[in-house]
């Protein structure tokens, strides 16, 4: 399997602005921020995409979801809140090849989304 760009994040081969990280997941802020704060989480047990995780084990599913859920509220979303985006596939405009959940907030968000 082709290692990508998370791939590299999470042996530490390239930078990243970590904002918390436990074994279970790494949480660091993208590159290219679309809201005044967004940061993306990964699951330390690599996925492709959001597919892949319907074959998975049922407490690793919901370990990344919770885990999701407290790098929201440690980033001090929780009270006006926030929007978390998982983009699987080519129609779903997926670049990364690594399961990633955005978590933006910061701003009102809008939708239908583009
Ligand atoms: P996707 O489009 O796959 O849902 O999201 C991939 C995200 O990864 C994009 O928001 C993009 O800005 C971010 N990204 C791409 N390369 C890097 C990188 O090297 N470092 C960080 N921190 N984010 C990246």
């Amino acid at each position: 399997m082709e290692e990508t760009i998370f791939d590299k994040i999470l042996a530490g081969t390239i930078p990243s602005a970590k904002v918390y990280e436990d074994e279970d997941v790494l949480a660091f802020r993208d590159v290219n921020p679309q809201a005044p704060t967004h940061v993306l989480v990964i699951p330390k047990k690599r996925a492709v995409n959001f597919t892949e995780l319907k074959d998975r084990d049922e407490e690793e599913v919901g370990r990344f979801f919770q885990k999701a859920a407290r790098v929201a509220d440690k980033l001090g979303l929780d009270e006006e809140g926030y929007r978390v985006v998982i983009n699987s596939g080519r129609h779903g405009q997926q670049t990364v090849a690594y399961l990633h959940a955005h978590i933006l907030g910061g701003r009102q968000m809008n939708w239908p989304p583009g």
